[in-house]
């Protein structure tokens, strides 16, 4: 999968798409992230991509022309239209089911804005879909880009071993993940639950499974509504809610 991401900061991006999982990513071939500098595209001479907004009004909007110019160059560079996508607080809310989707797709555009945005016109003539990576106000593009790619790039066949596997994760499986410990088994007096240390598989399942529930139930009552619980399920949500009664 290709994504090409547009942006006046490349920079910005580079620490990211080169390390961890998402370099490696790219290092082994299972994904390419081409990083494009939206000023190498402006036809202005002093090299200019903003100006003020039209009918007055705070700060600076990035110009029609840069933009426009950098969404054609990926796409000659591609040979393909890409799926374009203007990350945007006004854009759709992002999930987990939206990056599914789009993991479906081989070449996807990232257009960044800064300032108060882009002009309506890019927008207009080059965008597919707006997406948002929250209700909050941020100074760029480039990070809520940067999530979208890792959030996509996860769910591309052989981007993460089999032991980094997304399917169990918060969210993806329908609940919010158990707690995580590792060595030292004791610290400072806090220790690790004795289960996780049984070895014994069928408890730490059902430990880990109960966790799962208890922490949906508390923190996102949403998800529990759309959960199908199984007989197992059931048992263990009656006696989180027991354990809650007697703790109150
Ligand atoms: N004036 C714009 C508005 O009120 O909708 C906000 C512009 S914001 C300061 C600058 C850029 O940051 C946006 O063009 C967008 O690319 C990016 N951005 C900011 N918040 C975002 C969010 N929650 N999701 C996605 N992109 C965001």
């Amino acid at each position: 999968m290709r994504f090409d991401l547009m942006t006046l900061f490349p920079s910005m991006c580079t620490a990211f798409t080169e390390e961890s999982i998402i370099g490696r990513a790219q290092k082994n071939g299972h994904i390419e992230v081409n990083l494009w500098d939206i000023r190498d595209f402006t036809e202005d001479k002093h090299r200019r991509v903003d100006d003020y907004p039209y009918g007055g009004g705070m700060g600076m909007v990035m110009q029609v022309q840069p933009v426009f110019s950098c969404v054609k160059a990926v796409e000659e560079n591609l040979g393909v239209k890409p799926y374009v996508i203007y990350l945007s607080p006004k854009g759709n809310k992002f999930t987990q089911t939206m990056a599914e989707k789009l993991s479906k797709h081989s070449e996807i555009a990232l257009l960044c804005g800064h300032y108060e945005g882009i002009d309506q016109r890019a927008i207009d003539m080059c965008v597919d879909e707006e997406i948002s990576i929250g209700d909050f106000v941020l100074t760029g593009g480039e990070l809520p880009a940067l999530c979208l790619i890792d959030c996509v790039a996860r769910l591309i066949p052989g981007v993460l071993s089999d032991e980094e596997c997304y399917k169990d994760e918060s969210i993806y499986s329908g609940l919010l993940e158990y707690p995580q410990y590792t060595r030292p088994a004791s610290f400072m007096e806090h220790d690790v639950p004795s289960v996780l240390l049984s070895g014994h598989e069928k408890n730490i399942n059902t430990y880990r499974r109960k966790e799962s529930l208890r922490l949906t139930m508390e923190r996102r009552p949403d998800l529990m509504d759309r959960l199908c619980p199984d007989k197992e399920d059931l048992k263990l949500i009656s006696e989180i809610k027991i354990e809650k009664e007697c703790g109150d």
